[in-house]
């Protein structure tokens, strides 16, 4: 997650010392030739510690000791490729960057994706896990340019290629990579200084079959926990048809698609005139929906109803800065709510008290779930914790509704909004006259999904390169970093 502030600078400034660093040691370069091979030759030696442990290793364990050599230059890795040996457990694998991990044989047999043990089109294990011989340990290993190959032993044959950018990707022995996308850098947190370049798409862009627009549009939501949609016709259709871009619509007992107004069709407050403070929806789920997407299709005879966006994960930063302990007891005591405006439906989160306001899953921020109308009575505490989560709420609250943090924006047919609903609350003003608004809750992993397809389809090129151009569908490989 990038603050705002703090951290960038901080990224900022580790970034200016390496690169004067690098500034430093070309400009201190010799200009002698053979002055600058020794530069060469002692920076690698210097540098690279590893991957002479590393070739002096593979010599030992899978080649013959080469004869005596005349010079004493650590010795070259084989075509510059990662190198590998054997170990009683695990193979170890040293990389060109001269880092090191290490994979359990069993782990290693497990996921063999060759046609035989993983299915190249459904992209599914064949093979069983649990015939594989715990004691399982390949008979030989060995580099190539295309990857790991490892030789099974004969009683369970078998050759299987593991590629480097793979083994790098998923290696946990140590982590070289971070594998886990929900602390991933992709989040900029914002306050109501977004309101000078709120992040939007037009609908021409989005509804465009390249699925560039569509791309954009979906990277803000991942980026910025929202993204307005402009220039959408102010009807139902073209809403609804803008929502389904997405994925499917999640039908609730709000209905499907909605198109409403303050008539109290149905028993919640949003189907009023009345002012709603920052909340997320579904409180009283169990599985909040992951999208809302709405749009005002009229507002006419009177004045107010101003949309209010806030950055839940904004905030909470705010908050485990100030008040760490507070942040604390929000990311830990469980909240019930309810949904029971209605006869003919009753709905609390299951179990109802395992739910916080902030849920973190592997030290980071994932979700926000907070709607202080929709929260049912407070019993299952101890009279300590009872006190110390009021207070946490108080000091939330108050961030919540800061300036600062507050984005007020004053919607108009033609402008679409789709906010994350585990990330950005969102509420709005008191208002009078008639007001029409339409809009849905999308499934977080249909999102997920659609942005996941896109990201393959158009991650590392150049938008410029190809303008309007409809690649063809790529094939999936088995060795997707996602699978
Ligand atoms: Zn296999």
């Amino acid at each position: 997650m990038i603050r705002p502030n703090g951290v960038a600078a901080r990224t900022l400034k580790s970034s200016c010392r390496s690169l004067s660093t690098s500034c430093r040691s070309a400009l201190a370069r010799p200009e002698s030739s053979i002055a600058a091979q020794k530069q060469t030759r002692s920076l690698h030696s210097a540098n690279s510690w590893a991957s002479a442990a590393a070739a002096a290793f593979k010599r030992t364990y899978t080649q013959p000791e080469p004869s005596t050599s005349a010079d004493n230059a650590p010795p070259a890795r084989d075509h510059g490729l990662p190198v590998s040996r054997i170990d009683e457990r695990k193979v170890v694998v040293g990389f060109e960057t001269g880092e090191w991990a290490k994979y359990h044989h069993m782990w290693l047999r497990d996921h063999c994706r060759c046609p035989e043990c993983f299915h190249p089109v459904t992209k599914q294990r064949l093979l069983n896990t649990f015939d594989i011989p715990p004691d399982i340990k390949p008979v030989k290993v060995e580099s190539t340019a295309e990857g790991l190959e490892v030789h099974w032993p004969s009683s369970v044959s078998h050759t299987s290629l593991y590629p480097w950018d793979w083994l790098r990707q998923h290696s946990y022995d140590p982590p070289l990579q971070t594998h886990d996308s929900s602390s991933d850098h992709s989040h900029i947190l914002w306050g109501s200084k977004i309101q000078q370049a709120p992040p939007t798409v037009s609908y021409e862009e989005v509804m465009s079959p390249d699925e560039r627009g569509l791309y954009k549009w979906l990277t803000n939501v991942d980026k910025f926990g929202f993204s307005f949609v402009s220039g959408v016709p102010a009807t139902t259709e073209a809403t609804e048809e803008l929502s389904t871009r997405i994925g499917f619509i999640r039908e609730t007992h709000y209905g499907k698609f909605w198109d409403f107004t303050a008539d109290l069709t149905r028993g919640d407050t949003a189907y009023t005139n009345m002012a709603l403070g920052a909340h997320t929806d579904n409180t009283y789920f169990t599985d909040p929906c992951g999208l809302q997407l709405f749009h005002l299709l009229e507002h006419s005879e009177g004045t107010g109803g101003a949309t209010l966006l806030v950055d839940g994960f904004y905030v909470a930063s705010i908050l485990q800065e100030l008040y760490p302990a507070a942040y604390a007891t929000l990311a830990r005591i469980g909240v019930p709510a309810h949904a029971a405006g209605e006869p003919g439906t009753l709905y609390t989160p299951f179990p109802t008290t395992a739910y916080p306001v902030l849920r973190e899953h592997g030290g980071a921020l994932v979700q926000v779930r907070w709607n202080n109308d929709d929260r049912s009575t407070m019993h299952h505490l101890s009279a300590a914790e009872m006190g110390e989560w009021y207070d946490a709420a108080r000091l939330w609250h108050k961030l919540l509704t800061s300036a600062d943090s507050e984005y007020w924006v004053q919607l108009a047919p033609g402008t679409a909004v789709v906010v994350n609903n585990h990330r950005v609350l969102h509420g709005r003003s008191a208002f009078t006259g008639r007001r029409r608004m339409c809009g849905a809750y999308i499934g977080g992993d249909e999102y997920r999904s659609r942005l996941a397809v896109l990201t393959e389809k158009f991650a590392g090129q150049d938008p410029a390169a190809h303008p309007a151009a409809v690649l063809p569908p790529k094939e999936r490989s088995v060795w997707s970093p996602l699978l």
